[in-house]
């Protein structure tokens, strides 16, 4: 029997500070025969976002003041899709609270690839635009493909270019975009767990090329032993069971569960689903992650809430990766 302070970060890394802060209630809890106390440590990630924001904000003032240059991003985004409206939204407004020159493309849904294309074209070739965004899903009459593939590999801040997944891919992360929500994932397990992940087991769950793929390369570069399952992996609690660190990017409300987590470990909830909850007799849309947070809290050591989490640090990694554009593109070093 062991009874302590349950926190899987401390005792994978006992010489490094924890920089998450505790939720205030402590709770006593029994799994597999042992006794913990305290829930998981919230990993705020609207805070660390915040906090990015910051020196981001600063980076962008002083390349103004020293070189004339302001940062600038262009947002690509087709058609009415609510959630990428949202996204697109809050992704304009941090530009615009960093000091960036921030515009916005809309396009109508019924746009044609033609025309798609060459708004890209004009922007890759406009001196005051850095950094390039099409906003996820397009369409279906486009060709995602062809269309993220049309963005310069020098503005492509979304990483989502063969020239900067095959870099990431090689490990050569110095001069390439790294995807935001698998940077901004690895900056939160970092903060946890350091930098030197070697002998730690990550597990993803998901095997997308914007998460799931790009996120097992920076896991690997940092010493993971890392394991990526999806939708045909066979026994997937036992997998993830065998997880310190727990990254879900599926795309299915609540799927994680307490029993699938290995106590003590750092779980990244990456998923965003919009549900239907009845409050006040009123039909509600809330949103969740892919991890059941109730369960799952009680068993991490450290946790990242949805919304609150990855989310916000998704934004921040993009800003960070347009003001990296704006500095190369003059041959200023970071
Ligand atoms: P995707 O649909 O491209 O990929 C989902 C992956 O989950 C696939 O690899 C699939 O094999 C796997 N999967 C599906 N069902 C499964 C199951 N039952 N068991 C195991 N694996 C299963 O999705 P994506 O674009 O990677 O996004 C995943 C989630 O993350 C979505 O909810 C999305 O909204 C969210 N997301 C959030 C951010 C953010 O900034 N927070 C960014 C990108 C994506």
């Amino acid at each position: 029997m062991f009874t302590g302070m349950h926190n899987r970060g401390y005792y994978l890394r006992p010489d490094r500070p924890l920089l998450f802060s505790r939720p205030p209630v402590p709770a006593v809890i029994h799994v597999q025969g042992l006794i913990f106390v305290a829930p998981a440590a919230l990993i705020d990630g609207k805070a660390r976002a915040a906090q990015l924001s910051v020196s981001i904000t600063e980076s962008a003032a002083e390349l103004f003041e020293t070189h004339g240059i302001r940062p600038g991003l262009a947002v690509v985004i087709v058609g009415d899709d609510p959630a990428s409206k949202v996204y697109v939204r809050n992704k304009q407004q941090t530009a615009e609270t960093c000091g960036f020159h921030s515009v916005q493309h809309a396009l109508a849904a019924d746009s044609s690839q033609e025309s798609v294309l060459a708004l890209l074209t004009e922007l890759n070739a406009d001196p005051a635009i850095h950094g390039i965004l099409v906003q996820l899903p397009l369409p279906d009459h486009l060709d995602e493909q062809l269309i993220t593939q049309s963005v310069a590999p020098e503005k492509d801040v979304d990483g989502f270019h063969f020239q900067n997944i095959g870099k990431l891919t090689a490990g050569q992360t110095e001069g390439a975009f790294v995807p935001c929500t698998p940077a901004g994932c690895m900056l939160m397990i970092e903060d946890q767990l350091g930098k030197d992940l070697s002998g730690l087991n990550a597990v993803i769950i998901g095997r997308s090329n914007i998460v799931g793929k790009p996120l097992a390369s920076l896991l690997l570069k940092a010493n993971a032993t890392v394991t990526i399952t999806h939708s045909r992996t066979s026994d997937l609690p036992a997998v993830c069971r065998n997880a310190d660190i727990l990254v879900a990017a599926v795309g299915r409300p609540n799927m994680v569960k307490g029993e699938w987590i290995k106590p003590g470990a750092i779980v990244i909830d990456v998923g965003i689903n919009r549900i239907q909850v009845s409050e006040g007799g009123k039909i509600k849309t809330k949103l969740t992650g892919d991890v059941d947070f109730e369960e799952v809290s009680k068993v991490a050591g450290a946790i990242t809430p949805v919304p609150g989490g990855v989310g916000p640090m998704t934004i921040a990694m993009l800003m960070a990766n347009t003001v990296a554009s704006a500095k190369r593109a003059a041959n200023i070093s970071d």
